[in-house]
This record gives structure tokens, sequence and C-alpha cells, in this order.
């Protein structure tokens, strides 16, 4: 499978257009945004020692990294903005400004 941004964001479009509420307005998106953070915490919580409570699902950090993506494409197009052109200028700015802040991989260990 190959998704690309644009597919995703057509296919986000698509699903919210069906209905007459559309998109939520920008702070109810943020605080789905949030929810979900927290969604995502939980599970690794969950995978990293903290006891589920009894009947709790220890969750899908796959599903729930989903979830998060839905709603930055939701707040993406409902802002009218691309999250591919973001993604691309947040990668640029990282493959610049970090090219050299951590150890690569074939470089021979320092000793102090
Ligand atoms: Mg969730």
């Amino acid at each position: 499978m190959s998704l690309t941004f644009e597919d995703a964001r057509q296919r986000v479009d698509a699903y919210i257009g069906q209905f007459k509420e559309g998109y939520f307005p920008p702070l109810l998106m943020l605080a789905r945004l949030t929810e979900e953070t927290g969604e995502v915490a939980r599970v690794l919580a969950h995978q990293n020692g903290k006891t589920p409570k009894p009947g709790e699902d220890p969750g899908d950090l796959e599903l729930e990294l989903a979830d998060l993506l839905f709603v930055m494409l939701c707040m993406a197009n409902e802002r009218g903005i691309s999250l591919e052109r973001g993604f691309e200028r947040m990668m640029d700015k990282v493959e610049r400004r970090d090219a050299n802040r951590w150890t690569r991989k074939d470089e021979a260990p320092t000793h102090d």
C-alpha cells in the first residue's frame, strides 16, 4: 500500500464532507488533538509499566497515532493548509539544522 498525503487529505475531506456538521471549529479540534494525545500517552504508559485498570483495554498505539493523524488532517483541511507541504518544510528544517546534532552510525565512538 502506498498512501500519499494527498490521498489521506482527500479521504478525510470526502468523509467529513458527507455530513452537514462539517469540520469541528478550530478550538474544538484542538481539544480533540489533546484528547487523542492523551490516549497515545495512556497506551505508552501501559506498555511501560503502568498496569491497566480492571477491565481497561491496554490500547493500540498504531490506532491512537492514526487518530492523531486524522485530527491533524481535519485541522489542516479546515484551515486550508497542506500537511504535505508542512512535512516537507519541517524535514528540510531538521535535515539542515540538525545535520550534525546526533551521532552518525558510521561515526567512531568518542571516548572522554
Ligand atoms: Mg484515540
